[in-house]
């Protein structure tokens, strides 16, 4: 090769944050047409009608909500894009969780159309990426549908994201507290970031940001979220978890802890954990690995602490401890096709299964401390 990958950032083309934004989505909307079809959770469903749908009327733009019938499959998909055709609409809307908002994101590439998403709990990095992953009828996982675009408009509701249940809004901590560590990772080793380019400067720079926010915000936030109100600081920790963490991982690569996180999907007694729950365990495994500063360490607990974040494998959920899966576990997160490659330096599947012992003690330690 006579020229090295590029590097990238890749982003929503909007991020908009605030409160009471549901009824502000004809100001969306008619950046890119005049008829939306809005993809609803159901739990919502009523409050996109009486305020979604009225506020468009009002603004002599169209729309027509729909309920989401629970999974992202290519039926869905193609019941929902048929809809869209016959509605006549131009626009197509997600509002709900990632399931919602990733079969919203394929209705728009199959059938070309801008779509603006609507997150209801801040758990994951879903609603910023250029990604979609497609089940089967029978919700075994069928593909990831990776997307030239990312959304066209990203609307984070406060007022939504703060009802939320507590435990998804500190999955979506523990999710974002990754990506600082994982994006430096990447970055030394020159890795490939999500979208198989090379992390950008920006990417990690965000990523960093991404990481302060939550260390200056995570205590006030949480009693925020306790309350169900919107705060100052329950809005900086939305945005490192909504769109920093999303954008900072795309560009900036993902590393151990998220490797750890997928070779954790063999281990029964985990199903039950959240997938930032566990990337938290990772993350701690990959702070082994790197034999990070104590103070460091010591940081991101604090973090995880305040978050009331799961830290140890029994919290998690783990049962009884058996060799042979952790193994596998270990085996699994090395895989090729994972991203432990993109460690600065080379890590055995030993490495990695001596480290998550190591990572368990230490959050049993420092859940004493
Ligand atoms: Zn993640």
């Amino acid at each position: 090769m006579t020229h090295k990958v590029p590097r990238t950032v890749t982003s929503p083309k909007k991020f908009i944050i605030g409160s009471g934004l549901l009824a502000q989505l004809p100001d969306f909307v008619k950046d890119f047409g005049d008829n939306a079809l809005i993809i609803s959770d159901v739990f919502i469903v009523d409050r996109v009608k009486k305020e979604s749908i009225a506020a468009l009327e009002k603004a002599n733009l169209k729309g027509y909500a729909e309920q989401f019938a629970f999974e992202c499959t290519d039926k869905e998909i193609k019941r929902l894009g048929e809809l869209a055709k016959t509605q006549g609409s131009n626009v197509i809307v997600g509002v709900g969780g990632g399931k919602t908002l990733d079969t919203a994101k394929a209705v728009a590439y199959y059938y070309k159309l801008p779509v603006i998403l609507y997150p209801t709990i801040a758990s994951t990095d879903a609603p910023c990426t250029a990604l979609a992953v497609v089940y089967k009828e029978d919700h075994s996982f069928d593909r990831y549908l990776y997307l030239p675009q990312n959304p066209d408009a990203v609307v984070a509701d406060t007022s939504i994201l703060a009802a939320a249940p507590a435990r998804f809004f500190a999955a979506g901590i523990g999710d974002a507290l990754a990506t600082y560590f994982e994006a430096r990772a990447c970055y030394h080793s020159d890795g490939l970031n999500l979208v198989l380019k090379r992390p950008s400067h920006t990417g990690l720079g965000l990523a960093e940001m991404c990481y302060d926010f939550l260390c200056e915000n995570v205590e006030q936030a949480m009693f925020a979220v306790h309350n169900k109100i919107s705060t100052p600081a329950l809005e900086q920790v939305i945005e490192a978890t909504i769109y920093l963490s999303g954008v900072g991982a795309e560009s900036g690569g993902l590393a151990a802890a998220h490797a750890v996180n997928n070779g954790m999907s063999v281990v029964p007694d985990l199903h039950q954990a959240q997938h930032g729950e566990k990337v938290v365990f990772g993350l701690l495994t990959q702070l082994v690995l790197e034999n990070a500063p104590k103070e460091e360490i010591e940081d991101v607990i604090d973090v995880i602490k305040a978050a009331g974040l799961p830290m140890t494998l029994a919290e998690l959920g783990l049962k009884s401890f058996k060799e042979e899966e952790w193994r596998k576990v270990a085996q699994l997160a090395c895989d090729k096709g994972d991203t432990m490659g993109n460690m600065p330096f080379e890590v055995t599947e030993n490495e990695v299964y001596d480290a998550m012992i190591a990572a368990n003690a230490m959050a049993e330690y420092y859940r004493k401390q």
